[in-house]
């Protein structure tokens, strides 16, 4: 068994050993409901061929990406570069309004408006241009490492999988089909931004119930079987991450697990929200699963 001292050998930072010391010592993983971020935790990269999604740090990058991610909705035959200038040209971006979202990030209520209304007028824009579904290159799809293994572990022990993310849903379906998953799994939960296509598989409209970075605590999860569940684990690798379910488990019962490639760290904000914190943009969840499911295991053995 792997023990907290030599994760903190890897490149794993346990910044609160105490919380996690604690939690596992009452955790039972039959109990427990596990909660990811999508891009950037569960996956790498995606559609590289359109929108180079790397990590997404909250200070930087965020909003830059999830323009991306909704930009190569809207057309996916060019470049990126060739598409963010036409975009740009047609007026569908404002890149002053975009520098401002940037500017603002500090302003909770400023923050989350705008975010709203990026997202809503992004869904409308694709809506508008019947953008197809069905064209996106999934070859370049590159899951961090384990982590397909670790959710796969999850679902075959039955335990309840929430994959939350603020972007497009039936792209992250695809995706983790394509990864041979049964999206009728039933402990597998998928709650993203959705378009409605017709028949020819372009987008008819789009389910307005939308969430952002910021606006995942808002999810109904108690639809998706957390209700009876005693602990949770959360991971992310922004900050609108740690705040997923929250709300909803008391703090002893609830880790909180991210991942960021230093910035954030540095600037003194992740080990704020989160209990553990993995300071490479590589790192794996090989550590999480031995530390959560194999412990577990272990202790049931017992
Ligand atoms: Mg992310």
């Amino acid at each position: 068994m792997m023990t907290l001292d030599a994760l903190s050998q890897k490149d794993i930072i346990t910044v609160n050993a105490d919380k996690l010391n604690s939690f596992l010592s009452t955790f039972s993983l039959d109990e427990s409901v596990w909660v990811f971020d999508f891009d950037g935790t569960l996956i790498h990269k995606w559609f590289n061929s359109f929108a180079p999604i790397d990590h997404c740090d909250l200070d930087s990058e965020w909003v830059l990406v999830a323009m991306k991610q909704y930009m190569i909705c809207i057309e996916n035959s060019r470049s990126y570069e060739e598409l963010e200038s036409s975009l740009i040209s047609e007026d569908l971006i404002l890149p002053q309004a975009a520098l401002r979202m940037k500017e603002q990030l500090d302003f909770e209520s400023f923050k989350n408006k705008q975010m709203n209304h990026w997202w809503d007028f992004t869904m409308k824009k694709a809506v508008e241009r019947s953008v197809p579904m069905a064209t996106f290159d999934l070859t370049d799809l590159s899951w961090r490492p384990w982590a397909k293994k670790l959710i796969q572990d999850l679902l075959e022990r039955k335990v309840q999988v929430l994959i939350i993310s603020s972007g497009i849903g039936n792209l992250i379906r695809y995706a983790i089909q394509a990864s041979g998953f049964d999206l009728d799994h039933p402990c597998l939960h998928i709650k993203s931004n959705d378009f409605i296509t017709d028949k020819n598989g372009f987008c008819s409209d789009y389910d307005p119930d939308l969430i952002t970075p910021f606006t995942k605590m808002h999810v109904d999860y108690h639809k998706y079987g957390i209700s009876d569940k005693k602990f949770a684990i959360q991971a992310g690798d922004s900050l609108g991450d740690a705040h997923m379910v929250t709300e909803h488990f008391e703090p002893s019962t609830l880790i909180n697990i991210g991942f960021t490639n230093g910035k954030e760290y540095k600037n003194n904000t992740f080990p704020d929200v989160f209990d553990v914190v993995f300071t490479q943009k590589d790192s794996s969840f090989d550590a999480v699963a031995e530390v959560f499911l194999h412990n577990t295991t272990n202790l049931e053995k017992k």
